[in-house]
């Protein structure tokens, strides 16, 4: 089973570190893809260029051989649209089962992403907690599971709460930290931290 982590990463933050390393250890996942999206639909542009977002992600997930660094959407370019993503894994890993990583912010905007339908065909959702977001499950209501195991058995279509340890981290609030110059260390792998410091990234606002 190989489990995608979508996202903007503006940058990668300790918050996608913790659901992506838990995510793994409790689905006992082969891979972890980080997928950083090209032009992301319902938000703003990110502040940083591909390539030190990029970058950034490299930096983070170095040390651990279960995380991949997916360029997919960036090398599709234009709006980034999931459902699309998951059709090009899909073609790549017949045979493995997709587990799409969300917190519960994104997911309660889940009716709102292009072909919500076509993208339960195509994978399993495993929904982690945020702080101060409470969980909508009266999305897809009929196909909420509660063990790791029904994931197994079935090949898509199943939406899992993963009761994991919450983590107050955000991009948005590292890059208020920096732009305030304020220290963001306590948010950030030390590696991303240093790479942000010696790139002036975040020091203006947009
Ligand atoms: P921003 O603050 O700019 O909105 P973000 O911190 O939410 O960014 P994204 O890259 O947009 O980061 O998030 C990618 C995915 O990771 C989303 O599904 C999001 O819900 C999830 N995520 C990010 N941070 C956390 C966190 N601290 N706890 C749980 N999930 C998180």
């Amino acid at each position: 089973m190989i489990g995608v982590l979508g996202g903007t990463f503006d940058p990668i933050h300790l918050g996608h570190m913790q659901i992506a390393e838990q995510v793994q250890l409790r689905l006992s996942l082969d891979e972890v893809h980080f997928l950083p999206c090209a032009i992301p639909v319902h938000r703003d542009l990110p502040q940083i260029s591909d390539t030190n977002r990029t970058q950034m992600i490299e930096l983070a997930i170095a040390g651990n051989s279960n995380f991949r660094l997916n360029t997919l959407e960036l090398d599709r370019g234009g709006n980034s649209y999931m459902v699309d993503t998951l059709r090009e894994l899909r073609l790549a890993n017949q045979s493995d089962t997709i587990n799409l990583i969300l917190g519960a912010d994104a997911f309660n905007r889940f009716l709102d992403w292009r072909c919500p339908d076509a993208i339960l065909q195509l994978a399993h959702l495993v929904v982690c907690r945020r702080p101060g977001v409470e969980l909508d499950k009266s999305i897809y209501a009929d196909h909420w599971v509660n063990s790791t195991q029904v994931l197994e058995s079935q090949a898509e279509a199943c939406i899992l709460p993963l009761e994991i340890d919450e983590n107050h981290c955000s991009s948005t609030q590292v890059r208020q930290l920096l732009l305030e110059q304020n220290c963001a260390a306590s948010c950030l792998p030390p590696a991303v931290f240093k790479y942000i410091l010696s790139n002036h990234l975040y020091e203006q606002s947009q």
